[in-house]
């Protein structure tokens, strides 16, 4: 079983960001009292024990350590289903948490490899352009990323992800390159890169309405994509997800759940869950979390089956991995799966799918930027 915790503190709100956060710090102590009540509960109903556990947000290393020391302590008090602690844990095959490259200090770094069992951290770096980094909202320099990256090797983090943005408003080709090159140069085993999407109610989306920027072209975005495809093979990065590289064995084994369908837990306000079934989610609300003491607060997303097979098909096709007739065959049978082998195979004689040696569908990679118009051909409404 998968556990995501959500952190819902941010110093400041990015101009791209949609992620639920607040900068209410002064409700830390009761988020992190909340976050205790909402895990005794569900906690009860595991039937397997944690194998990967993820703080993410928001943004984890905006709380201070003594709180963050308290989540750890409060989740690992349960040894049945969750045993870890530092070394060798004996179920958790990865521990992650995101920081924020200005929070990485070394204090913050011998916190986390000394009492916490995270040895995985994923850095939102998104730039290394200064004037991007600014104008997006972000509260580090391009010079302070890479110290960063240097203060977590030198901790001994031995697995490093980091996170980049491309088609960023007033962004070249060039400068996507830089930034690419420059992170490629240190080597993260990890690299996540996203296409900015213009989130309703974001500083950004608001500056595109008022013409103060616009969207990057069309074909520099194409060029944007090739050159990280390319780039990030010859570098030795798999092309594993629509945004995610990793070198060989790296590939992130907590995030890869929620594209093959494994059953997750989320904790705190903003979080999704799913049992391999149903799917639930807490309401972004967390005054309202920390009022019910994280009781009793989540709400199960009422999934028809034909809800289940989209799901399934915008998840596994996001992947390299890809869907296999078999499973779709095995949890639906009957007409859904006639219906899907026969549309998959018309789009595989289009050249929009393609058979893996492993006999799964897959998009082929050059076509992952624009597979929404693939996946809506297979889609049922
Ligand atoms: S730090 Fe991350 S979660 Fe917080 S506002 Fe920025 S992008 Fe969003």
């Amino acid at each position: 079983m998968k556990l995501y915790v959500h952190i819902p503190f941010c110093h400041s709100k990015c101009a791209y960001c949609d992620f639920y956060s607040t900068p209410r710090k002064d409700w830390m102590e009761a988020y992190v009292d909340a976050l205790a009540g909402e895990w005794e509960q569900r906690r009860k109903g595991l039937k397997e024990p944690i194998d990967t556990l993820y703080l993410g947000g928001g943004s984890p290393s905006s709380l201070p350590t003594g709180l963050l020391k308290r989540i750890i302590e409060t989740l690992t008090s349960d040894n049945s289903s969750i045993n870890t602690y530092t070394n060798n844990p004996p179920h958790l095959r990865e521990a992650t948490i995101e920081a924020n490259p200005e929070d990485v200090t070394k204090e913050w770094v011998d916190f986390i490899v000394n009492e916490t069992p995270f040895r995985r951290v994923s850095m939102g770096i998104q730039s290394f352009s200064d004037e991007e980094l600014a104008l997006i909202g972000r509260r580090h320099s391009a010079q302070k990323a890479i110290e960063a990256i240097g203060r977590l090797r030198e901790g001994g983090i031995g697995n490093i992800s980091c996170d980049l943005i491309y088609g960023l408003p007033g962004q070249s080709l060039e400068s996507w390159k830089k930034s690419l090159d420059t992170l490629i140069a240190v080597r993260p085993e990890h690299i996540s890169a996203y296409l900015l999407s213009y989130e309703p109610g974001t500083r950004l989306s608001v500056m595109l309405e008022k013409g103060k920027i616009h969207e990057t072209d069309e074909a520099i975005i194409d060029d944007m994509y090739a050159f990280l495809c390319e780039t990030t093979r010859k570098a030795g990065y798999i092309h594993y997800e629509i945004s995610n590289f990793a070198l060989p064995g790296r590939e992130a084994i907590h995030n890869s759940s929620y594209w093959d369908g494994s059953p997750y837990i989320g904790l705190g306000p903003g979080a999704h869950s799913c049992d391999g079934v149903s799917r639930s989610f807490n309401p972004s609300s967390l005054k309202n979390y920390i009022a019910c003491k994280g009781k009793d607060f989540g709400i199960i997303d009422e999934e028809n089956e034909l809800n289940r097979y989209n799901d399934m098909l915008i998840t596994r096709l996001r992947t390299l991995r890809g869907l296999r007739p078999s499973s779709v065959k095995q949890e639906f049978g009957g007409e859904i799966y006639e219906s899907f082998v026969n549309e998959a195979s018309a789009l595989e004689k289009k050249g929009l799918l393609k058979l893996s040696p492993e006999g799964a569908y897959i998009i082929p990679e050059k076509m992952w930027l624009t597979s929404n118009s693939i996946l809506l051909e297979l889609i049922k409404i």
